[in-house]
């Protein structure tokens, strides 16, 4: 980037930061409930059959290998589930599947009631509201967390055209609620490469909600941070849940425990085990924890 746009970024953002801070101050009272403005229009997703994810008898082989066989799954607008299992068993490969970045052999991918997902793209997936987060963090190091998130509205335009993008009102009334809601406020204007692995993975999932997106698929998302940091991002996935609808796939069981054990309807949050490329067992994180399969092939003894 030349000097003179990295200039034209820094002052715009001195101009936001205030009134960042500001907004930032005001939605402190709205705390985990604090709603959103629409900045980012998605189309409408039908959700009136209860889900806003669906998969029926999805399969993909690599080689002959089977890493997804006869996969349902049913996600309910608002839900945040959590999926886990063994390595290898298909858990990126799905959100492959989902995000459009792979094609299954066979099987049927429903985003809403009506928009079969096949049909679609992985970049026109993305603007229908399907965010994902992958393992590494992908934040842009040399930017601030402000551009960062900036960037994240118009990530089409390239650049050098993003730097000279203004944010409206709404945008930046969003931009505030983001950093908020992804504990970044005080931060803004830190260069991203300056921030801690924990934080990172906050920008980065502080990009996606910029785009509003009804579903989240987090993969792996707590993977290398530390025991505080965790702890923050189950809070932070928790109080996303109702909003947004969010998959989230993890093997520390205690960050699990966390997202199910808390939040509206705790008692009845499920828990999906997938094993070489099916659903091993549905059900509460006790249910799961008590089955024996589960035990035999994931949890230990
Ligand atoms: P998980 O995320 O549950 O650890 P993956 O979905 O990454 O599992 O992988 C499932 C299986 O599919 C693994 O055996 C993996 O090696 C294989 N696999 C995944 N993607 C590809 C690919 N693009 N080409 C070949 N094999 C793949
Ligand atoms: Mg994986």
């Amino acid at each position: 980037m030349t000097p003179d746009l990295m200039e034209a970024g820094a002052e715009r953002q001195q101009a936001y930061t205030a009134r960042i801070e500001r907004l930032a101050l005001a939605t402190e009272s709205g705390g985990r409930s604090a709603g959103y403005g629409r900045v980012a229009q998605a189309g409408e997703v039908d959700t009136t059959h209860g889900r806003i994810l669906y998969l029926e008898d999805v399969s993909v082989s690599f080689d002959g290998f089977k890493a997804i066989n006869k996969l349902s799954l049913d996600i309910a607008p608002g839900e945040l589930r959590c999926i886990i299992g063994p390595n290898g068993a298909g858990k990126t490969t799905m959100m492959d599947i989902i995000t459009g970045k792979t094609r299954p052999d066979e099987g049927t991918v429903f985003f809403g009631s009506t928009i079969d997902l096949l049909r679609y793209k992985e970049s026109e997936i993305a603007q229908l509201g399907i965010g994902r987060k992958f393992q590494k963090p992908t934040v842009f190091e040399q930017l601030t967390v402000f551009e960062n998130l900036e960037l994240a509205l118009k990530t089409n335009k390239g650049v050098p055209a993003s730097m000279f993008f203004r944010l409206d009102s709404a945008q930046a009334d969003r931009l505030a609620e983001v950093l908020h809601t992804i504990h970044l406020a005080s931060e803004v204007g830190r260069q991203a490469g300056n921030l801690s692995h924990g934080q990172k993975q906050w920008l980065e999932i502080g990009m996606l909600l910029m785009q509003d997106p009804k579903l989240l698929l987090l993969d792996e998302p707590v993977a290398g941070m530390t025991d505080e940091e965790t702890e923050r991002t189950a809070e932070l996935f928790l109080s996303l849940e109702g909003a947004h609808s969010l998959v989230v796939v993890e093997h520390d069981m205690k960050f699990i425990g966390e997202l199910t054990t808390n939040g509206p309807n705790a008692a009845k949050k499920k828990v999906t085990v997938l094993h070489e490329g099916s659903v091993l067992a549905e059900g509460t994180l006790a249910d799961v924890q008590a089955n024996d399969k589960v035990v035999e092939v994931y949890l230990g003894r």
